[in-house]
């Protein structure tokens, strides 16, 4: 909104600089001059005056064009001779009795300029600004939400996404059949969020769904809610609902849900109350429907943490669907499904293909795809080849490489024992949580993979021990790099971070050090409107201090060497599930104590 402004702060100086330019050429040429009576005079007696208008005192005439060199010259001079008529009469020069108004001339000179002035402005309103609705697009509002009955995607033409179409299935069956839902007088969902990175097919699921259930489709950007003027976004808002229920069942959505839905009062200081004021209204229009009409709400966002948590609220976007980043054989399957519509396609290796897309995702698919099929025409081929297929990925994988979205062979190969350690250790120690998934499949800028432990009960309270295991768990990753490789990378950071802090806790909260006793050392969290996260500082000597940074150290030491004891018994092990986690970049914990049981009979 600010950038508008200053917009047209600049365009209203230059416009008024034209304006006088203009004014200040037609003033000109209107221009009246005014001359002694004794000019007048000899004007008169050379013959140059074509005509003249008398008033009492005052006498207003144009010289004659041709004495001028073709300009209109006005002129104008105070009577002095009462007998002025008798004079004219004598030059023969035509004269009036009336003066020549000259406020038709002041107002040509200033207005017609102003009015053309106008003019050029809203033309360049209207061509600089073809989609931003600015205060003339007004009535258009509704122009933005764009419906679509006649869906023609489907579950079929979305793949690699199996987890959120289970989730999904539900809502089409309400849909189709809300009566079978609302007789039991249950609630539907209100509100779906759709959350995974760009490109994985979120708005072609909410699509899907409609498609699947036959029921129109209003889609909307967060960021167009929010673009607007001032009372816009909020009214378009109530536009939206207002004719999704005058066509129930349907679907709305509303992509980049972030850009609308930042928590409120981040941010900076003002310039966001239009934000706001959308969002409020929002909530208001979601609290304000029953799901039971049959209109269900679906948003999409890459960024569920900046939310506002009044967002995710019950009864608003309380249930959240994770579309993730497809692993090989999901992205084999949205190959499949690009593939379906090229009609010459030769022999694929759709494996390898799949292989070699590491980290892609459906959007880069698609491209890749599409790319493929353009080199193939290019060289005039009669079809589209693997050579081409390959080519395209390398050209895709270094465009996407830049944006840290590919990880090459070698990091992977880092990567897969990195996780494996973390796994195998967690696995040889008692009270962790038990394994569920391992994956090499890069989630975001941080993240190269992950382990994901989920613990099997509620934990409340944790031992002593757990604690150390947890620790040495996390400390599994940089102890395979180690033994494996001789050499540790930046890949454990976050691990570090998160062991020390454990250590840290079970010294100066918990009473777990010897040396330093039962005592709670932890500074209190201050008044929580100064700053959250700002704690006081804790009250103990430098030399305490120095103790904890040692007792840290020594927990972490002892826990980094059990892991790596652990570890320097399963070489083989680890090099067998690493090949297998690389081929399939996903294994289940039950996978993994399969390769386990394998390797203990061999
Ligand atoms: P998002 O909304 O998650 O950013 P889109 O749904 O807009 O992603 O996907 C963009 C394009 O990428 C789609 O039009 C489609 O061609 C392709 N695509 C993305 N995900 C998939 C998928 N899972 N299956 C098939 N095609 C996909
Ligand atoms: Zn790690």
């Amino acid at each position: 909104m600010k950038k508008h402004y200053k917009f047209s702060i600049w365009y209203f100086i230059i416009g008024i600089w034209g304006v006088l330019l203009l004014q200040n050429y037609l003033a000109s040429s209107f221009a009246v001059k005014t001359i002694p009576y004794s000019q007048f005079i000899s004007y008169l007696e050379q013959g140059k005056i074509a005509q003249v208008a008398i008033s009492t005192n005052q006498v207003q005439g144009r010289l004659k064009s041709e004495t001028t060199g073709g300009k209109h010259q006005y002129f104008k001079t105070i009577r002095v001779d009462p007998e002025i008529s008798r004079l004219l009469d004598k030059y023969h020069v035509q004269y009036s009795g009336t003066v020549e108004s000259t406020l038709i001339r002041d107002l040509l000179s200033w207005i017609l300029p102003v009015f053309i002035f106008l003019g050029v402005w809203f033309f360049l309103m209207k061509k600089m600004m073809p989609q931003q609705p600015g205060f003339m697009a007004f009535g258009k509002n509704k122009a933005k939400i764009y419906k679509q009955e006649d869906i023609n995607i489907t579950f079929n033409d979305v793949a690699g996404v199996d987890e959120a179409k289970v989730e999904l299935e539900e809502i089409i069956e309400f849909l189709k059949t809300p009566e079978k839902y609302t007789a039991f007088g249950g609630q539907m969902p209100k509100g779906l969020l759709l959350v995974g990175p760009p490109g994985t097919g979120k708005t072609m699921l909410a699509k899907a769904v409609a498609g699947e259930s036959n029921v129109p489709f209003f889609g909307i950007s967060g960021s167009e809610f929010v673009e607007m003027f001032v009372g816009l976004g909020a009214a378009r808002v109530r536009d939206l609902f207002e004719e999704a229920k005058k066509n129930s069942p349907c679907i709305i959505f509303i992509d980049e849900l972030d850009a609308l839905g930042k928590a409120r009062g981040v941010g900076g200081v003002g310039g966001h109350d239009e934000r706001e004021q959308t969002l409020n209204q929002l909530l208001v229009e979601m609290d304000g429907f029953d799901s039971n009409i049959g209109v269900i709400l679906m948003a999409a966002t890459n960024r569920p943490e900046v939310l506002d948590p009044a967002l995710l609220r019950p009864g608003r976007f309380d249930r959240q669907v994770l579309v993730d980043r497809p692993d090989k054989e999901g992205r084999k399957k949205i190959l499949e499904v690009h593939l379906r519509k090229i009609t010459r396609v030769g022999e694929l290796d759709l494996d390898r293909l799949a292989a070699m897309t590491a980290g892609m995702v459906g959007a880069d698919l698609a491209n890749l795809v599409n790319e493929a099929t353009l080199l193939a025409v290019r060289s005039n081929r009669k079809t589209v080849e693997m050579a081409q297929f390959e080519e395209a990925v390398e050209r895709i994988v270094a465009g996407l490489e830049k944006k840290n979205r590919v990880i090459n062979p070698k990091e992977r190969n880092v990567v897969a024992y990195h996780e494996l350690g973390h796994a195998l250790v967690a696995m040889s120690l008692p009270g962790t949580d038990p394994v569920q998934k391992i994956t090499i499949i890069p989630r975001g800028i941080a993240a190269l993979g992950y382990t994901m432990q989920l613990p099997t009960e509620d934990r409340f309270l944790m031992n002593q021990s757990e604690l150390l295991n947890k620790i040495a768990s996390l400390l599994g990753g940089r102890a395979a790099e180690l033994t494996v490789f001789n050499e540790v990378s930046t890949g454990a950071h976050n691990d570090l971070a998160k062991a020390t802090d454990i250590a840290r806790s079970m010294i100066i909260e918990y009473g777990m050090s010897d040396k330093l006793g039962q005592v709670y050392l932890k500074g209190e969290p201050t008044a929580q409107f100064l700053q959250p996260g700002l704690r006081t500082a804790a009250e103990y000597s430098e030399e305490t201090a120095r103790i904890i940074d040692e007792e840290v150290r020594k927990i972490i030491d002892k826990q980094y060497e059990v892991a790596l004891n652990i570890l320097k018994n399963k070489q083989s092990l680890l090099k067998k599930a690493a090949e297998i986690l690389l081929q399939k970049e996903k294994i289940t914990g039950a996978e993994l104590e399969e390769i386990i049981a394998g390797e203990q009979q061999s």
